[in-house]
């Protein structure tokens, strides 16, 4: 069996990696299992801080679309500009 995403041959422990939400058999290697699982966190981190953000009165606090884009900056998604 090989990486469904890259070809390259998996192990093991790889072949019996199943995902945590379906139960599915993953089929992913080492590499290609972190960069999924980092990806699936780090839009759970942004949807739960824009939820967070979304929450406060914008009038109160000045959060709103600026904020968004510091949180993107946070998470490695932006290169940080100054404009
Ligand atoms: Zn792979």
């Amino acid at each position: 069996m090989r990486c469904r995403s890259c070809d390259s041959i998996l192990s093991d422990f790889e072949l019996l990696r199943k995902c945590k939400v379906s139960g599915d058999f993953l089929d992913l290697c080492g590499t290609c299992y972190s960069a999924s699982e980092e990806a699936r966190f780090m839009a759970e981190e942004a949807n739960f801080l824009a939820s967070e953000a979304e929450d406060v009165p914008e009038k109160d606090t000045g959060v709103g679309p600026q904020s968004i884009v510091a949180i993107e900056i946070q998470l490695g998604r932006r290169e940080v500009t100054h404009a």
